[in-house]
């Protein structure tokens, strides 16, 4: 009978591991107040012993001493095994509690029905009774996590009083027999109700719980990659320092890719993502297993890993540099990456996260200005840097406003005739505490804020009013940067800063670098069209030192190539590069497009340029950048002479 109420009570779960899991938070709640079970175990005791005392009959006896030693075992059982202590399964702890609950009931119902039985003194069956009751009702309400042992706990407390009330069978007996029955029905249906209600609290507590595990998780999940996220990223690393080990460090490895947006415009978002999803992937791979790679926006990922020591890091920085270069194969189309690298160290460059992460950050910014697919490693000179280049950038406004800035001349000369043909206009800051600043150190500066839009059209706005005071042959030269063609109205800024000057727009030249061809193709198309429909000429400054495609001279209206310093002078110069500026002078030829050398500083340049087949020269030799009186001055002593040999040589 045991076996089958134990069958269908526990078959009123069906089990699957989350039942399981119900089923011993349910078990935990017995063991949850061994008080209250010592308190329960002691009533029982005296009850017992009282009953066995007053009638000093040998059965109760027997049944009072079973008790009282069912009794005392629970009590030290309960303690020993109660929840927090040692972890023992749900399934020990509800057998445990089983044997001692049921042979505890048994034993009080027995007791009780033993005093009936005996028509032992009204007082004592009074009090083994209503102990037999009180007990069987109560434990039903406090066990009903586990209704196979409230209820059975009932029913062995209840049972045995039942039979000795009809077995005796006096009127009053057989009312209480019946009344009592009923009461385990009702009991029945109380202690299910309450179970019902426990079990379905678990289970909403663990569907909420296990909800909010899932949100914690997307929330720190990038969705393109399924790497973390930048959220995914802090607390991960949180976890790193925790259990960074004293002699370990913490290395931090901060990935552009390089033109990543040429991916994305030439062949679309789609395969951009996989790109990304393809170098997620390598990274996982060459990063060991510990560590954590995360995508931290657009095309930015940052693994942090433990290292040894810095040779570990810069091992790990190649490897993680040729995981990304290895060419890959995406719906067809073959796809090189490349990616700069910044690393830093903790505990080295810096004792905690936020310094690991902006001395990576700084030395990313390097390996990106210093030419792309490399990997620069922090040093305290970046710091000082920044901090030098937060304070131009906070100066660099009012330095318009006060004056600091000027235009300085350098002269741009026909290498047959000698004679200036353009003046390049090229920007100066006289600071009145740093003194002169270089146009390389303030100018990327400008282009990153976007102070260049001001200091452009101002620089512009100077160099055509200086340009119309001179002859009419004499042309100006100004740098363009690629932020300044991209600000919306850029093309219309220009003209009227020449009607302004008074300045025919044909004696406009503006220098743009291949840089500005990399972005914006559309954009930057009908921003030149535009000026160059009205007579505005280009030229393409520093030629060599980019991709020096020939497809963008093709493509674009270029009168002029500048070909770069460091083909004239520098380390790298002799007869290599001599071969380039022949054949770039040859296709100048052929194209009708000048060719200016710049950088000339000896006039073994100028002659080797000159012989090279380059049209025009610019450079120290003839003339340093010259304040606007003095470049005045220069054409002034050019028209007073007629040979300008001397300048030439
Ligand atoms: P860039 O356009 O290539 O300008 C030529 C630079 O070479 C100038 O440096 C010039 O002073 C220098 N240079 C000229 N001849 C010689 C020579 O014989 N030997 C050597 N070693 N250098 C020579 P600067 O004025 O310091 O300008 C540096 C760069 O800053 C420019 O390079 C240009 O990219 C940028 N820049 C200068 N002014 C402006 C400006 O008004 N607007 C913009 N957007 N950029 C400017
Ligand atoms: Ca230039
Ligand atoms: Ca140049």
């Amino acid at each position: 009978m045991i076996k089958r109420l134990d069958h269908i009570l526990h078959g009123y779960f069906s089990r699957d591991a989350r039942d399981d899991r119900v089923r011993a938070k349910l078990v935990e709640t017995l063991y949850t107040q061994p008080a209250s079970l010592a308190i329960g175990a002691l009533c029982g005791m005296s009850v017992a012993t009282t009953a066995a005392w007053m009638t000093a009959n040998v059965w109760i006896w027997l049944a009072a001493g079973a008790l009282n030693l069912v009794a005392l075992a629970r009590i030290v059982l309960s303690h020993w095994l109660a929840p927090g202590g040692k972890r023992r399964s749900a399934q020990v702890l509800e057998r445990v509690y089983e044997a001692g609950a049921f042979s505890y009931a048994l034993l009080t119902g027995t007791i009780a029905a033993l005093t009936i039985f005996l028509d032992a003194d009204t007082h004592v069956q009074v009090l083994a009774f209503g102990y037999a009751l009180a007990y069987g009702n109560g434990i039903s309400a406090r066990n009903a996590g586990r209704p196979f042992i409230a209820i059975g706990q009932l029913v062995l407390t209840v049972v045995p009083v039942l039979i000795a009330s009809f077995a005796v069978a006096t009127p009053p007996l057989i009312v209480l027999g019946v009344t009592t029955t009923l009461m385990i029905f009702a009991m029945t249906s109380v202690t299910m109700t309450v179970f019902r209600t426990l079990k379905e609290q678990i289970f909403a507590a663990e569907a909420s719980a296990q909800m909010a595990e899932r949100m914690r998780e997307l929330a720190r999940t990038d969705v393109v990659t399924g790497l973390v996220n930048r959220a995914g990223l802090n607390h991960d690393m949180v976890e790193m320092l925790m259990v960074l080990p004293e002699e370990r460090k913490l290395a931090l490895f901060w990935l552009d890719l390089d033109r990543f947006k040429e991916v994305n415009d030439t062949l679309g978002h789609p395969i951009g993502d996989k790109v990304l999803g393809e170098v997620a992937g390598r990274l996982r791979s060459a990063a060991p297993e510990s560590a954590t790679v995360a995508r931290f926006g657009g095309d930015e990922f940052i693994v942090v890993a433990q290292v040894a020591d810095r040779a570990e890091s810069e091992r790990l920085a190649q490897a993680l540099a040729d995981a990304i270069s290895r060419p890959a194969r995406i719906e067809g189309h073959r796809i090189d990456a490349a990616a700069s690298i910044g690393v830093a160290l903790l505990p080295d460059d810096g004792p905690d996260m936020d310094t690991l992460t902006q001395g990576a950050d700084l030395a990313l910014y390097h390996a990106k200005v210093g030419g792309r697919n490399q990997i620069c490693f922090f040093d305290n000179s970046m710091t000082r840097e920044l901090v030098r280049r937060k304070e131009i950038e906070a100066e660099l406004r009012a330095a318009i406003q006060r004056d600091e800035l000027s235009i300085f001349f350098q002269p741009i000369v026909d290498l047959e005739t000698g004679r200036i043909r353009t003046f390049e206009a090229l920007v100066r800051w006289f600071h009145p505490e740093k003194g002169e600043l270089r146009p390389d150190e303030f100018i990327p500066v400008a282009e990153e804020t976007g102070v260049i839009i001001t200091l452009g059209n101002w620089i512009t706005a100077q160099a055509a009013k200086a340009c119309a005071g001179w002859p009419e042959d004499v042309t100006i030269a100004v740098n363009l940067s690629p932020a300044q063609i991209r600000a919306p109205g850029a093309a219309l800024g220009i003209l009227s800063a020449l009607r302004d000057a008074g300045l025919d727009p044909r004696r406009l030249e503006l220098e743009v670098t291949e840089s500005l061809f990399l972005d914006d193709d559309a954009n930057t198309a009908r921003f030149i069209d535009d000026l160059a429909s009205e007579g505005v000429r280009f030229a393409l400054d520093d030629f060599g030192t980019g991709y020096s495609s020939l497809g963008y001279i093709h493509k674009f209206p270029f009168k002029k190539i500048k070909v770069d310093r460091s083909f004239v002078s520098g380390p790298n110069i002799g007869r290599k590069s001599d071969a380039i500026i022949r054949a770039v002078a040859e296709m100048g030829a052929t194209l009708g497009m000048d060719i200016v050398a710049e950088g000339l500083e000896t006039i073994e340049q100028v002659q080797a340029v000159r012989a090279a087949g380059c049209t025009l020269g610019q450079g120290y030799y003839f003339s340093r950048a010259v304040p606007d009186y003095l470049a005045a001055m220069l054409l002034s002593q050019e028209a007073g002479r007629d040979g300008s040999e001397r300048l030439v040589g």
